[in-house]
């Protein structure tokens, strides 16, 4: 189907795209890579007035990472992540799981992961990830550019906190430690599909090789990605050993509130979320090199 009648503008820097939003209000709608938006806009899903398109703004390309912050502009392409040399390097390993998982590798030539959490798919890659490693948005609105913790990002099915007139112009992932590791557990029917439930960990040792932190978020569980507080409390303190995998396999489990759908009944997701939660501790572990 064609899209519904749209105006279109392109912004060739921050400030134009930031004053074409304003000047539009609810009307218009940020492209990205537009690998959401577009299809949806071609099932009459979303009727935007006006397209302001950002992919001429060379300063929102960036792909950053120094000593505070991995900092990810909001058209830099989920391949861009993928191919990044420091990507492989072991504190990054859960952005590097879900940069080779998102959809497939031509969607993930356009696709962006600030497109991705403002579009907020409950059952969307980057937005759980985004939460077991306590990401911050960085969102322009009238009043400058505030950061909002990721936890608060997240609203509701398809809804984020970018309001009218405001756009998100980067998400930052603090730099971990050497003895941070994990892991993204992701179960899809075939590749390119969305995840029938998928799970984000990630975890610090002390050098007693107890646990320090603990990040666990489960994605097509919810109305959006969901963090599972419970399952971090269980594990932070202890050492990783098989009953604090299962203690939190289990609130995950518990915390899981998937719909049933063509990809499979509510008990199996919720079965699937504890099943994936404990699958991806033990991979994050054994990436830090310990046996659990
Ligand atoms: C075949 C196919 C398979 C897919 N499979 C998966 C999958 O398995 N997992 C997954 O997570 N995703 C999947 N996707 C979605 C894909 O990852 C999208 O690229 C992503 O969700 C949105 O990123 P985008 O840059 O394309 O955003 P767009 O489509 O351009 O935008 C999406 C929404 O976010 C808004 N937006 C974008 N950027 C900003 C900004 N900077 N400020 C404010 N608002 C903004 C737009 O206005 C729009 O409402 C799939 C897509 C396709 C086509």
């Amino acid at each position: 189907m064609f899209p519904a009648a749209f105006n279109y503008l392109r912004a060739h820097n921050p400030d134009e795209a930031f004053a074409f939003l304003q000047q539009h209000g609810a009307e218009a709608r940020v492209l990205a890579g537009g690998q959401s938006l577009i299809p949806a806009m071609r099932f009459r899903l979303a009727r935007p007035g006006v397209l302001v398109d950002i992919n001429a703004v060379r300063e929102f390309a960036y792909l950053r990472n120094d000593a505070q912050a991995l900092a990810i502009g909001p058209i830099a392409r989920d391949s861009e992540i993928e191919r990044a040399p420091w990507i492989r390097e072991r504190r990054w390993s859960l952005i590097y799981d879900v940069s080779r998982v998102v959809a497939d590798p031509v969607v993930r030539q356009m696709g962006t992961i600030v497109g991705s959490l403002c579009h907020n798919d409950p059952s969307g890659d980057w937005a759980a990830a985004a939460l077991a490693s306590r990401a911050e948005v960085d969102v322009r609105g009238t009043g400058g550019t505030r950061k909002v913790k990721i936890d608060d990002f997240l609203v509701d099915s398809f809804t984020a906190a970018v309001g009218e007139g405001e756009m998100a112009t980067g998400v930052r992932f603090r730099v971990a430690d050497e003895a941070t590791a994990g892991s993204y557990q992701k179960l899809e029917r075939k590749v390119g599909d969305f995840a029938t439930a998928a799970a984000a960990v990630q975890v610090s040792l002390n050098s007693d090789g107890t646990i320090r932190e603990a990040g666990i978020a489960l994605s097509a569980a919810g109305p959006c990605a969901v963090r599972v507080e419970e399952a971090e409390r269980a594990l932070v303190g202890r050492k990783p050993t098989g009953d604090a995998i299962r203690a939190a396999a289990d609130a995950a489990e518990r915390k899981s509130a998937p719909q049933a759908d063509l990809r499979g009944s509510v008990e199996y997701k919720k079965h699937l979320a504890g099943v994936l939660v404990a699958r991806g501790l033990r991979q994050a572990f054994a990436r830090l090199g310990v046996q659990s």
